[in-house]
């Protein structure tokens, strides 16, 4: 499953998900070689510079899947983050998003790295990708992207 607990080289920023959310993406990994790309957005809040990740939006009927590729196209998942957001009284926002890879350790493309860094998003923003046996997940910040390395068990309980 993917790890619950991440951090910046630096300790900066750190992100936690929800054993929900973890286990619903966690569930969409491309483990055979004809599964297509699967994401969604990431619903939690900011302590900022931290994000803790409650909920995730997942594949719905409107959305465009293929081998490489995974297009939000249903209104399902806006649809969710707005009644997220109004039955938190404002608390729990769109803080991300996240989606699938056809590989073993996640990397974004080109198109993925273009995406992020366009304009508009409410700082820090989280990007997860789940690759094969390694995901990838980092945070825009004002200073640009960081990537993000699990804390560890031991640390993790520490954490808590
Ligand atoms: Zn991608």
């Amino acid at each position: 499953m993917l790890p619950l607990s991440w951090r910046s080289p630096d300790g900066s920023n750190v992100v936690v998900f929800s054993e929900h959310a973890a286990r619903t993406m966690t569930a969409y990994i491309q483990a055979t070689d004809t599964a297509n790309e699967a994401g969604g957005v990431l619903i939690g809040f900011r302590r900022s510079p931290h994000l803790e990740v409650v909920d995730v939006t997942f594949p719905r009927k409107g959305d465009v899947r293929s081998r490489t590729s995974f297009l939000r196209r249903s209104p399902q998942h806006k649809k969710s983050v707005v009644t997220n957001w109004r039955n938190s009284g404002g608390y729990l926002d769109h803080i991300g998003e996240w989606h699938t890879h056809p590989e073993d350790r996640a990397t974004p493309s080109h198109i993925d790295r273009a995406a992020w860094t366009a304009g508009g998003k409410n700082l820090p923003f989280l990007e997860v990708i789940l690759g094969r046996q390694e995901a990838w997940v980092s945070v825009l910040t004002a200073d640009g992207m960081v990537r993000l390395c699990p804390i560890n068990d031991t640390a993790q309980q520490v954490h808590e």
